[in-house]
């Protein structure tokens, strides 16, 4: 195999600025007419300190974007009829534009009944089966903001889509999977691969965009790339006091023609894209109507 001195990296943090400036703007103008900054509510359900992490860096950008993030939390009661009563409180509330739930959930409370409970006009990271069915059928609604962020990087990338036979390694519904969709939207010719794939290597080996979610540490290695494919890892694994992703950056990079880092690649993407669905979502609020006159006390 010919080595190469070093792949292109794919930085996320240049996207995500860019899409973070038309998010912005877009918010000043939503707020002139609604009268109030809409809000990002997310749910956590449980105390979990690595996503409490992560929900601070989205809790953030919400913050330079103008946009009331809120934290949701309930970790009192743990139930699923609690759970669902706030996500119902959520939907209602006039508001909150977009509703966003922290997974993994803990073990007595079933994802689908969480799901299912979201309005999925606030679904703005795409769980809901509606949102789910609308990209399956190619249709306008809710794209899961990870893989829409790895396609959208592909595409501001200059990386052309459109006739490659691309592999998505993990079939999750939050990533894998709608990522498969989204590159078939693109008219790649897409193949899934999974854990009972008997020979990822053969699959990857034909790969001219290879898309990884898998959450295994380093797993997809160099030598099991085409050379000049592009790479995009979504992974993020924490190795010690490292994030790294699912692919081996070091041997990787020597063979492929482009390669995104962790971290600085998907991620940032992710958060920014986050937010367009929350500004889309948002203009379909209205003002709050004006308080009630008070009649003269008597
Ligand atoms: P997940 O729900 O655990 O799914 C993992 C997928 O990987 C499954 O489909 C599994 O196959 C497959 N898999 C596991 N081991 C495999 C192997 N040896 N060979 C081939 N496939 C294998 O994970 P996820 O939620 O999709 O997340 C995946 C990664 O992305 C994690 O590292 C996560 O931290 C990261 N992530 C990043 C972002 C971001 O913004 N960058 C957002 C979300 C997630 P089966 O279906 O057969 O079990």
């Amino acid at each position: 195999m010919s080595r190469r001195s070093g792949a292109r990296l794919l930085h996320g943090g240049p996207i995500a600025t860019e899409i973070r400036a038309t998010v912005a703007a877009e918010i000043i103008e939503l707020k002139e007419r609604l009268g109030f900054a809409p809000a990002l509510a997310i749910v956590l359900v449980g105390k979990d300190a690595p996503s409490a992490v992560y929900l601070q860096q989205i809790l953030r950008s919400c913050r330079n974007a103008g946009i009331a993030g809120r934290l949701a939390e309930v970790d009192c009661d743990i139930c699923p009829d609690h759970v669902r009563r706030d996500i119902e409180d959520l939907n209602r509330d006039p508001t909150v534009a977009g509703i966003i739930i922290q997974q993994p959930l803990p073990p007595e409370v079933p994802l689908r009944t969480v799901i299912d409970a979201i309005d999925p006009a606030k679904d703005i990271d795409g769980i809901h089966p509606v949102n789910a069915g609308l990209l399956s059928l190619g249709y306008d609604g809710f794209l899961p903001a990870t893989a829409h962020a790895a396609v959208e990087l592909l595409k501001r990338s200059g990386v052309e889509i459109a006739g490659k036979r691309a592999v998505v390694v993990g079939r999750s519904n939050i990533v894998g999977k709608p990522a498969a969709l989204l590159l078939l939207r693109e008219h790649a010719t897409v193949t899934v691969c999974h854990s009972r794939t008997p020979d990822l290597r053969r699959e990857l080996r034909r790969a001219d965009i290879v898309v990884v979610a898998i959450g295994k540490p380093a797993f997809v290695t160099g030598d099991m790339l085409k050379r000049d494919a592009v790479v995009i890892d979504v992974g993020i694994n924490v190795v010690g006091d490292a994030l790294v992703g699912d692919v081996d950056f070091e041997s990787a990079r020597q063979v492929v023609r482009a390669i995104t880092p962790v971290p600085g690649g998907v991620g940032p993407v992710t958060n920014a894209i986050l937010l367009t669905h929350l500004v889309r979502a948002a203009r379909a609020l209205r003002p709050l109507p004006e308080p009630v006159a008070q009649g003269d006390p008597q």
